[in-house]
């Protein structure tokens, strides 16, 4: 029986191992994903700006197309004030020539902020432009390095499994069904030492009764508040 405690505390790190090697392997596609995500996050970004920028292109064109019809209007009608000898209708002329001319200043400071803005926008799009180049080089290594260490992870999962299987079979049906029941009631650890006169399960004194059957180790033994399979180690006496 005590070759088979001592093999069970090792099936119960072995399944840690497991749990660990399958959390890592689990996370792969996850750790790519997310990777993936950034870089298209950062391209729809890019997207987004060169959107802007052909819109305000395509904004500055009809705002000039404005300023040139407006500037045609002016020279129309500053002919027209050649000709107008009644006082009233030169003033209107003059008045609607002023309009002209705000509406046009309006338009010229709008065009102004469009080509700052698109300055603006194609420096950020130069450094985004890069900054992607950048960040798909990392992710393709990056993306290598993550698909080696998940072949390195399912290689060591199968000799892990083995040796688990080989364990297994060693300790017997019997001892394993109860440590598999124990696993799936209390949740791991199952398998707990005692340290000099306490279960390091639950941290409860053990009945000095069982302490003394403990260190005989001829069978399996529960700590009678949680239930673990609680073992004896050599060296763990109450002066240890
Ligand atoms: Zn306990």
């Amino acid at each position: 029986m005590r070759e088979q405690i001592e093999l069970l505390a090792n099936i119960q790190q072995k399944d840690n191992t497991l749990k660990q090697l399958r959390e890592q392997i689990f996370q792969v596609p996850l750790r790519i994903e997310e990777k993936e995500n950034r870089v298209r996050e950062l391209a729809e970004y890019l997207e987004t700006d060169k959107n802007r920028i052909e819109e305000t292109q395509k904004l500055q064109r009809q705002y000039e197309a404005e300023v040139d019809d407006g500037s045609e209007r002016i020279k129309k009608s500053k002919g027209r004030l050649l000709s107008i000898k009644n006082n009233k209708e030169y003033q209107a002329v003059l008045k609607e020539i002023e309009e002209i001319k705000n509406e046009n200043a309006q338009r010229e400071d709008k065009i102004l902020a469009f080509m700052e803005e698109q300055e603006r926008l194609k420096q950020a799009l130069n450094e985004q432009a890069n900054e992607l180049t950048n960040m798909r080089e990392t992710f393709e290594t990056e993306k290598t390095a993550i698909q080696a260490e998940l072949k390195e992870a399912e290689k060591r999962l199968w000799k892990e499994e083995a040796q688990r299987r080989e364990m297994a079979k060693a300790v017997g049906t019997d001892v394993l069904r109860t440590y598999e029941h124990l696993k799936t009631r209390i949740g791991c650890p199952v398998v707990v030492l005692a340290k000099k006169t306490t279960c390091t399960g639950c941290n409860l004194n053990i009945p000095p009764q069982m302490y003394n059957e403990l260190q005989k180790r001829d069978s399996l033994r529960f700590c009678p508040n949680c239930n673990r399979i609680i073992y004896w180690e050599d060296g763990n006496g109450i002066s240890g």
